[in-house]
């Protein structure tokens, strides 16, 4: 947990000088990082591992100490990533069109703007809305539009993934036919999130006792913050994860639906369920469909029953030890909780799984996922 003490500073006359000499140097750091930012930024090769950072952070660390200069640095990094969590627009169906030229297309925007556009248009149709976002990670813009299709081409045989939605991890899947289920972590989104929540109830507290209102401008505004991080969060992951359903032929994905409160399983602490019923379930949910559509991968929701306290392999009762592992006694087995519900969505919907061979180690691969972070690159993040 965060604390900040407050201390007022008493300096002499020479101190002083001193100190604004520090503030100064490190107000003309602050600039000059986002003058280098911004240059690169603006020229389409921003990368956090920017040169003249390198430069300034050598030029400044005589001036101001090492340790001052990194801190400036590190500060004035977070304060683009934020700028960047709120990289996203959307354009409404009637204000954008693509104009394509040859081979050539261009996105067409209000302002003006006529931006070349790579990839091809896999899906035409009635035009809907454009989402415009800028990924941090890869440095790059995309868009995505969504188009009123007639007919998706239902030439594709079905293949199924199935989804347990969670917090922890925000997706757990199995795709139908593979030895591997994979879960995309929540984690760091998780931290950020009860880091924005607890400055949220900090500052409530103080605005109910100091003024007896319930919310104040400082306060909406970590409101804002939070959500848009959490979008920005969600998107990404969402994204990566339908990528790779569209990629192995998936043809549906078919989520347990998680909205409303879970009560059927151990998250029923008090901090648990605070999780469950402010965390945003049906903004996944409608990204996922979103997303899918996209890609001309249908969604369905199937209600989650008892999916987490049975063994998907032998159907006998278990129970869920700690940190989300579930433990069947028939099996003698450990397995993810999560991939537990998501293996009962694919069992209920009739879907065939891979008979377990606990002795062979391929079907670790099963109940034990590979943790994609939808965050950070991992060798197997798109
Ligand atoms: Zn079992």
């Amino acid at each position: 947990m965060k604390r900040v003490n407050k201390f007022r500073l008493r300096p002499t006359k020479e101190q002083e000088m001193v100190l604004f000499s520090l503030c100064e140097m490190s107000a003309v750091l602050w600039n000059k990082l986002n003058y280098v930012r911004r240059q690169a930024f603006f020229e389409g090769r921003f990368d956090w591992k920017e040169e003249g950072v390198n430069e300034l952070y050598n030029e400044f660390k005589r001036i101001l100490g090492s340790a001052t200069a990194q801190q400036i640095i590190r500060k004035n990094n977070e304060a683009w990533r934020s700028f960047f969590a709120l990289l996203m627009t959307i354009i409404r169906s009637d204000c954008y069109r693509i104009e394509e030229v040859g081979n050539k297309k261009y996105l067409v925007l209000p302002k003006g703007l006529r931006i070349r556009t790579a990839g091809e248009i896999k899906w035409r149709g009635k035009q809907g809305r454009l989402e415009i976002f800028y990924d941090d990670l890869a440095g790059r813009w995309y868009a995505y539009q969504s188009v009123e299709v007639d007919q998706p081409s239902a030439t594709s045989p079905e293949k199924r993934a199935f989804v347990d939605l969670g917090v922890v991890n925000i997706i757990t899947a199995w795709i139908e036919g593979e030895r591997r289920t994979i879960a995309f972590s929540g984690k760091p989104l998780l931290a950020d999130w009860w880091y924005l929540t607890r400055k949220i109830a900090h500052y409530q507290s103080i605005a109910k006792k100091a003024n007896g209102v319930d919310t104040t401008k400082r306060i909406r505004k970590y409101y804002l913050k939070r959500k848009l991080r959490f979008r920005h969060a969600i998107n990404t992951i969402v994204f990566r994860f339908v990528k790779l359903c569209y990629e192995k032929g998936v043809t549906k994905i078919i989520v347990g639906d998680v909205r409303g409160i879970r009560q059927n399983n151990d998250k029923g602490s008090k901090v648990n369920a605070m999780i469950h019923n402010f965390w945003n379930f049906k903004y996944i949910i409608d990204r996922l469909i979103t997303t899918a559509e996209n890609f001309g991968i249908n969604v369905k929701l199937v209600k989650e029953n008892h999916t987490s306290s049975v063994c998907p392999f032998c159907g006998t009762k278990g129970r869920r030890i700690k940190r989300g592992l579930f433990y069947c006694p028939k099996c003698e087995q450990v397995m993810n909780a999560d991939i537990v519900g998501c293996l009962n969505i694919a069992k209920m919907c009739g879907a065939i799984i891979p008979n377990p061979s606990w002795r062979g180690r391929d079907n670790g691969g099963l109940t034990h996922p590979a943790v994609l972070n939808g965050l950070q690159t991992s060798p197997l993040a798109l």
